[in-house]
């Protein structure tokens, strides 16, 4: 899950990361009286998206006065910004962030993030820090300094004395460099982070260290030690599907391809994928239902696979080993019948009760295509949808 970076200043503050302070606003009106509430000086407006990239593409601006600030966040509020990280439909703004213009001397990278391949988090840090910090990765990866953090020991002094050295930071900056650094590891433990980024991380004319700029995610599946983080969930910023998925409790990833596919188990799901995608189709996603799905779990389902415009046809493939086909069958001619399917199904039940799931199939008078063996089954599904290449 990510957060708002106006969520995540505050987070960030509270573990003793500095950041230059302001307010969030929802309306123009919130906006220039936000504004009046700050010290007097240049503001910066600021478009809340759950995406990077702002700054290039309009969504970070200056401004001279409250009344501005109230002009640009009239004009921000409601567009909708298109970055590199949003994808071609971008996000429509909701939220701003009003906050004082620092002035900056330098801006610097800082992030946290776990690597697989040593099973370490790994401290990233650049002196090349701000809206390019894609480009020096991609074609100056040497400028990106990386220190990996043992579990059990932690962030070493003499790791933070690298890195300093290497960013070129000295006195009172490399000082607050190393504690900024230190809180951060700080709340990436404690707080089950998957990432988290200062960019910009900046030296202000004063010599100090300011998060001008700040990226959360967390781990989904600790959400639940963290009820504080999981209400700042913003709904708003997500794919709706992926919503409703996660309230019916289901895995679901929404894919390019054309057959809608409803799995129970993950490697189930994936093996399904694999033999889709031998026949040279595609499937239209990865669901997988879970071991004791009802039917209004497969109800569910069925409306998140036929709300993509994408699904030419459905294949079930269930494995009743926990979960019995006789339900799920039910289930299946329920939401079917509910949602007044009118694409091709192949369900492929087997395991406990497969023989009275199938009876229950085949009594609905609806239009399912049977089909026990999976190889067929998915052949099928790849026939009825207009062949390979869909
Ligand atoms: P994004 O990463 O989405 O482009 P940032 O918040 O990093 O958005 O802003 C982009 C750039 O705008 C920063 O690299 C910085 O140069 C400038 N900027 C952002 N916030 C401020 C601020 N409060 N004062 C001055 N400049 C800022
Ligand atoms: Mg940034």
């Amino acid at each position: 899950m990510k957060i708002h970076e106006h969520q995540a200043l505050d987070l960030l503050g509270a573990y003793g990361v500095p950041n230059a302070g302001g307010a969030v606003a929802f309306t123009a009106g919130e906006a220039a009286a936000a504004a009046q509430g700050l010290p007097r000086g240049r503001l910066v407006v600021k478009a809340q998206i759950h995406a990077g990239g702002r700054g290039k593409a309009g969504g970070v601006r200056l401004a001279d006065s409250p009344e501005q600030v109230g002009e640009i966040a009239a004009a921000l509020l409601g567009s909708t910004l298109v970055t590199p990280q949003t994808g071609p439909a971008g996000r429509r703004v909701n939220r701003l962030l009003v906050t004082p213009a620092v002035d900056i001397a330098r801006e610097f990278y800082l992030g946290l993030l776990l690597d697989m391949d040593s099973g370490c988090t790994v401290l990233m840090a650049s002196a090349e820090g701000g809206t390019e910090i894609e480009e020096v990765a991609k074609h100056r990866p040497e400028r990106i300094l990386r220190a990996r953090i043992d579990p059990l020991v932690g962030l070493r002094r003499f790791q933070l004395r690298n890195l300093t050295a290497g960013l070129g930071l000295s006195g009172q900056a490399a000082q607050d460099f190393e504690d900024i650094a230190q809180a951060l590891y700080r709340l990436f433990v404690e707080r089950d982070c998957s990432l988290v980024e200062l960019n910009p991380l900046v030296e202000t004319a004063g010599g100090r260290l300011l998060a001008l700029d700040a990226k959360l995610s967390f781990d989904d599946s600790a959400l639940f030690r963290h009820p504080d983080l999981a209400a700042l969930r913003d709904p708003l910023e997500e794919d709706p599907r992926e919503v409703e998925a996660s309230a019916l409790k289901l895995s679901y990833i929404p894919l390019e391809g054309s057959i809608g596919c409803m799995v129970n188990g993950a490697g189930l799901a994936m093996a399904t994928m694999d033999l889709i995608q031998a026949q040279g189709a595609q499937p239209a996603n990865f669901l997988d239902v879970g071991g004791g799905a009802g039917a209004d779990k497969v109800a569910g389902a069925f409306r998140l696979l036929l709300g993509d415009g994408n699904v030419r046809g459905i294949l079930v493939n269930i494995f009743g080993g926990i979960m019995r086909c006789d339900q799920l069958a039910e289930g299946i001619v329920e939401a079917a019948r509910r949602v007044e399917l009118a694409l091709p199904l192949v369900v492929r039940l087997r395991g406990t009760n497969a023989e009275q799931g199938a009876r229950i199939l085949a009594d609905s008078a609806l239009a399912i295509t049977p089909e026990n063996d999976l190889k067929r089954a998915v052949e099928t599904i790849v026939r009825l949808t207009g062949g390979a290449g869909r």
